[in-house]
């Protein structure tokens, strides 16, 4: 009888690539939902501010509180890798501890029960991975590490420096994927525009963009994590100029005050920031995404009032608002002056209200018009409502369409590209007629 495994993977996409890593080593195991039949129960924990710590720790004490008693449990990924000591001697509910560098030793290590921390950070390079949420989307890492030095972030303390895949890795990797059927792709890792500078190759995303669209069947692609400075007009114009990837520009900015940037050694100022806004922006069929964090140490009424000016003005068409997290071994962490619990959380409820209300205006820009979408399969909403996801828009974060109507006489299908007209919206919800294949 198969063993039955039951995995979590918690935090970002990096992550989420990693634990299909492990999935890839454990295809022998039988995949259940039911973390209470599973043998096996690993967790790939997010360690980068407390509230994906809390969450990776209450998974793993409600996980153990359930499951059969001579199952293992694993808990792998940041927040085992960041905390090692403290966690391998204070959670005795854990098995087997592992971190960041043994995902494609999974199966040793449950093999011989063992604990295991190896240095270096694992980056994927032609491992099996089993894709996870989609038969037509996978995410496709680009490197781990970095070697930005914000003030806030601890990533870099346990993600190590900068380490680029190799183009004919990534090449492969996705040449394999559209050997299974899958056609659209998001590039991820933590700081995307610096990919391949550890090689001393300037641009490397113009590199990855020339060389994925050789490969046939890549039908759509993105790239997500762009960081200010080294972001180039260049790479705007690359990006702009393919027929594969979307005009989608995912850059974090944190802040757009002068003196907050530079506390957050982010590397470009308010001026160059907006500029490069403005250009991304100016492209056609443009699409925005920022985050911001609230609450940074000496972040004063003044700056923050300036930040939502700016969020209010720009119109970003997606926003995430993150509130300042005080994690130690930042250069923040050493900082005087910290805003007070409930000022950072009375930030985070006003600018995210601001980021509420720059979605919404995004979303009724897009009534009347022609898109592509795919549809993913019935909604939670209802049985002749089909959820969909614009083909621009970025998996799980930007949003749904509801397919409630079609003017082609076929019965319409999951997982392939249509044209259609958005009708209407309702919430946060688009409306949508499809009108023919694309
Ligand atoms: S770019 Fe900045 S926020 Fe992002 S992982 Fe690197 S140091 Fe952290």
């Amino acid at each position: 009888m198969n063993k039955k495994l039951h995995i979590v993977s918690l935090g970002c996409t990096k992550n989420l690539v990693d634990t299909e890593v492990m999935m890839g080593r454990l295809q022998s195991y039988q995949l259940t939902d039911e973390s209470e039949d599973a043998d096996v129960i690993i967790v790939n924990t997010c360690g980068f501010i407390d509230a994906a710590k809390s969450e990776s720790l209450n998974t793993i004490i409600d996980l153990d509180a359930t499951r059969k008693e001579d199952s293992t449990l694993v808990m792998a990924g940041c927040l085992s890798e960041r905390y090692q000591d403290e966690l391998s001697k204070e959670l005795s509910e854990v098995d087997i501890f592992t971190g960041v560098g043994d995902y494609e030793k999974i199966d040793e290590l449950l093999a011989n029960k063992e604990s295991r921390f190896t240095d270096e950070v694992y980056l994927i390079d032609g491992a099996e991975r089993v894709v996870t949420g989609s038969t037509y989307h996978a995410y496709i890492k680009l490197s781990e590490g970095c070697n930005q030095t914000c003030s806030f972030c601890a990533i870099p303390s346990f993600k190590g420096k900068l380490h680029s895949r190799n183009l004919d890795s990534i090449a492969q990797e996705v040449e394999r994927l559209v050997a299974k059927g899958y056609y659209d792709f998001s590039f991820v890792s933590q700081d995307s525009s610096s990919f391949l500078r550890d090689q001393n190759v300037k641009d490397g995303l113009i590199h990855l963009i020339k060389r994925i669209e050789l490969i046939e069947g890549v039908n759509s692609a993105r790239i997500l994590y762009l960081y200010p400075s080294t972001t180039t007009l260049k790479l705007l114009q690359s990006i702009a100029a393919s027929q594969i990837f979307h005009n989608y520009f995912d850059i974090p900015i944190q802040h757009i005050n002068d003196e907050m940037l530079r506390m957050m050694k982010r590397g470009f100022g308010k001026e160059k920031t907006i500029e490069l806004l403005n250009y991304m922006r100016s492209l056609p069929n443009a699409f925005v995404r920022t985050s911001f964090i609230v609450g940074h140490p000496q972040e004063s009424e003044a700056m923050f009032d300036e930040l939502c000016d700016f969020a209010e003005e720009f119109g970003f068409d997606r926003i995430n608002v993150f509130s300042y997290s005080n994690e130690e071994g930042t250069t923040a962490y050493e900082m005087v002056d910290k805003i007070d619990d409930d000022t950072i959380a009375q930030r985070a409820e006003k600018l995210g209200e601001i980021a509420a209300a720059c979605t919404t205006a995004s979303l009724k820009k897009e009534i009347g018009t022609e898109i592509e979408l795919i549809i993913d399969g019935e909604s939670d909403e209802h049985e002749y409502l089909l959820s969909a996801r614009k083909l621009l828009w970025a998996p799980d974060i930007d949003g749904e369409i509801f397919v409630n109507d079609k003017t082609i006489d076929e019965e319409l299908e999951f997982g392939i590209i249509y044209r259609a007209k958005i009708t209407d919206i309702t919430g946060d919800i688009l409306m949508a007629t499809v009108t023919g294949h694309a």
